[in-house]
């Protein structure tokens, strides 16, 4: 019998809910690509329940329990003797969500002889080294697509956000104003603007789809191109490098995973090549930027503002300078993490569960590492090393 530890955000501060704004969510079955969502053989929670939160327990405890096996919930894992450090020595499985993500680094790795299999509740497993996954043989998956268009659609609200302006407006009404030359002093429509995203997987070719009927120009870069036909439908225009891209855009989205070769892509030398008064919208990884880089060209002027709700490490420390610096729109992690997306991993999650413990394959578009290298998403998106590094500053958010 397994033992698993699921490492989860906390609860909301007044509770966990006991009634929700909705009486439930659209049933998705099917993905842009056909894809078929998770189909788990059974599922012991109600769609739209918030289950990524320490109670929720990503619905599994029953399931799990039923077969025999121990299952431990903990929000708390960044810091010394942590209760996920704590449980290490005889887990097999480690399953974490990236808005408050388990880092499993090779010193947890080597913690932890027992552990067989991470899963990412959701998509995006760089909070893992899966360096040393390979080199444990450890499986790593994740539920592919299951917040894909979750997040799309939080790029382009977080766009139309910057471009209007809207947060800075927002606030004068909270102040009891009608400053309406402040509002506009830095409004401007996206019609006619060149946006561009880095990848243009899962969620960057989401990201295209949707703000096409805006009347945008639309760029990408991506080290797989798109089909020609896919090309020619949006009237793309390919890029094979960051600098050809920025020069080109007035707004660029972040949407590539982070490993060894995206991390930091976004630094003072590259910010040169952005066009003066661009917008940066990244929901893909805090450590595709370099943190400082990114509050001297806001400050500077060189990029018009900042969005996204990634952070490095997660949760950010209390005087993370991304909390602060001008024009910025961020959120904590939530953009994959909705109420509608949370049913679709947490359904994904049993899946894969399902699949290992009766000795199924794991589908393979869920699969980022397995038999000591990279597989699956893994080996189409990522690139073998460790992106893990500094994460234990994470625990600073406690103190
Ligand atoms: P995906 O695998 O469908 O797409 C990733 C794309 O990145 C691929 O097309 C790949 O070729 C491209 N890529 C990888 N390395 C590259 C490089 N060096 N240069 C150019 N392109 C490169 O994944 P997806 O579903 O689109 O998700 C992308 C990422 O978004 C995830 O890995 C995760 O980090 C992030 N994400 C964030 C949230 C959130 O809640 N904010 C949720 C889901 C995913």
């Amino acid at each position: 019998m397994a033992k698993i530890i699921c490492v989860l955000y906390d609860d909301p501060v007044d509770g966990y809910p006991t009634s929700y704004a909705r009486d439930g969510i659209p049933e998705i079955l099917k993905y842009p690509d056909g894809q078929t969502a998770p189909t788990p053989k059974a599922m012991d929670f109600k769609p739209g329940e918030l289950l990524g939160s320490v109670s929720g327990e990503l619905g599994l405890r029953k399931f799990l329990e039923a077969e025999g096996h121990t299952l431990v919930v903990t929000s708390d894992k960044d810091g010394e003797n942590s209760t996920l450090d704590q449980e290490l020595f005889d887990a097999e499985i480690v399953i974490s969500q990236p808005f408050w993500p388990a880092y499993m680094t090779a010193e947890r790795f080597a913690r932890a002889p027992k552990l067989k299999l991470i899963i990412t509740a959701g998509i995006g497993s760089d909070h893992t080294d899966l360096q040393a996954a390979m080199e444990h043989g450890v499986t790593v998956a994740e539920v592919t697509y299951s917040n894909s268009n979750s997040v799309a659609e939080h790029v382009a609200m977080m766009i139309l956000g910057l471009v209007r302006n809207y947060i800075p407006s927002y606030d004068w009404v909270i102040k009891e104003g009608w400053n309406i030359a402040d509002c506009v002093a830095r409004s401007y429509d996206v019609e006619g603007m060149h946006v561009g995203t880095v990848a243009a997987g899962r969620i960057g070719l989401r990201v295209l789809r949707l703000m096409k009927p805006f009347g945008l120009h639309l760029h990408y870069l991506d080290r797989h191109r798109l089909p020609e036909a896919i090309e020619q439908e949006l009237n793309l225009t390919y890029h094979d490098n960051l600098k050809s891209l920025t020069e080109a855009c007035d707004i660029v989205t972040l949407n590539c995973p982070l490993h060894p070769q995206t991390e930091h892509m976004v630094n003072a030398e590259t910010l040169k090549h952005f066009k003066r008064g661009a917008y940066l919208i990244n929901t893909a990884r805090g450590k595709l930027c370099d943190r400082d880089a990114i509050v001297s060209a806001l400050e500077s002027g060189q990029l018009a503002g900042y969005a996204g709700d990634v952070w490095f490490p997660q949760p950010a420390p209390r005087n993370h300078p991304w909390r602060t610096m001008p024009h910025h729109g961020m959120t904590p992690h939530i953009s994959g993490t909705s109420l509608s997306a949370q049913t679709r991993y947490a359904a994904g999650t049993r899946e894969i569960l399902e699949c290992y413990f009766s000795g199924q394959p794991i589908r393979q578009e869920y699969l980022i590492v397995e038999g000591g290298k990279l597989a699956g998403v893994g080996a189409h998106s990522y690139s073998p090393g460790n992106a893990t590094g500094g994460s234990e500053e994470a625990a600073r958010f406690k103190k």
